[in-house]
């Protein structure tokens, strides 16, 4: 099976790849590579940030890279949080502080559609790129329902399956989400 480094901090990420990706390829993480590095996610894209962090990765290990910038896209807040999804509430990768700000922007919203996207990139040793992304919509919550997932999964009802990602299984959300999708197609373009 080919090793693809996972090019995130990210433990639920990471965890999301394995449940995806896990019966193609190894997925290794940064710690089973003995890095530790922060990597600034200063672009303005989902892909831009992707590309910088599989680049990154790539170049430090020598070994194929793979990274996901993803976010939560809000029609009624003008696209936000977007790109800044990790960092909303003032901290990084705070999940708790984030769905707060969430639930307080959309206090007197009644328009509540929105959508999780993903942006995959695949860098390999010899500058090769490949990418992918994926979308899933549906609407944000009144208030958090169920304690599965992370990030804003408890404030997102999804259309399709019609319970809250905090409500579903892995299995459930994996076969619809936004980094489910983008994985898929990846996958195939790997394969090709
Ligand atoms: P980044 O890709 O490292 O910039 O972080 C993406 C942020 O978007 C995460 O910290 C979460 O807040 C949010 N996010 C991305 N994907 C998901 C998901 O599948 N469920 C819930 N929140 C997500």
């Amino acid at each position: 099976m080919q090793e693809l480094i996972s090019a995130t901090n990210n433990k639920n990420k990471l965890r999301e790849f394995r449940e995806i990706l896990g019966d193609k390829f190894i997925i290794s993480s940064l710690a089973d590579e003995g890095i530790t590095v922060e990597i600034e996610e200063d672009a303005d894209t989902f892909y831009g940030n992707a590309l910088k962090k599989a680049k990154t990765i790539a170049e430090l290990t020598g070994k194929p890279a793979l990274a996901d910038d993803s976010g939560l896209i809000v029609d009624a807040l003008g696209g936000a949080p977007g790109v800044y999804s990790a960092r909303y509430g003032g901290e990084d990768g705070n999940d708790v502080l984030n769905r707060a700000k969430l639930l307080h922007e959309m206090r007197d919203i009644t328009d509540r559609m929105a959508r999780f996207y993903s942006s995959i990139v695949v860098y390999f040793p010899d500058g090769r790129i490949v990418t992918a992304d994926g979308s899933v919509e549906g609407s944000i919550l009144y208030e958090e329902i169920g304690e599965n997932g992370f990030g804003y999964d408890s404030l997102f009802y999804s259309n399709e399956l019609g319970v809250s990602f905090g409500i579903a299984t892995p299995e459930q959300k994996n076969s619809i989400s936004h980094r489910g999708r983008a994985l898929r197609k990846l996958e195939t373009l790997l394969r090709d």
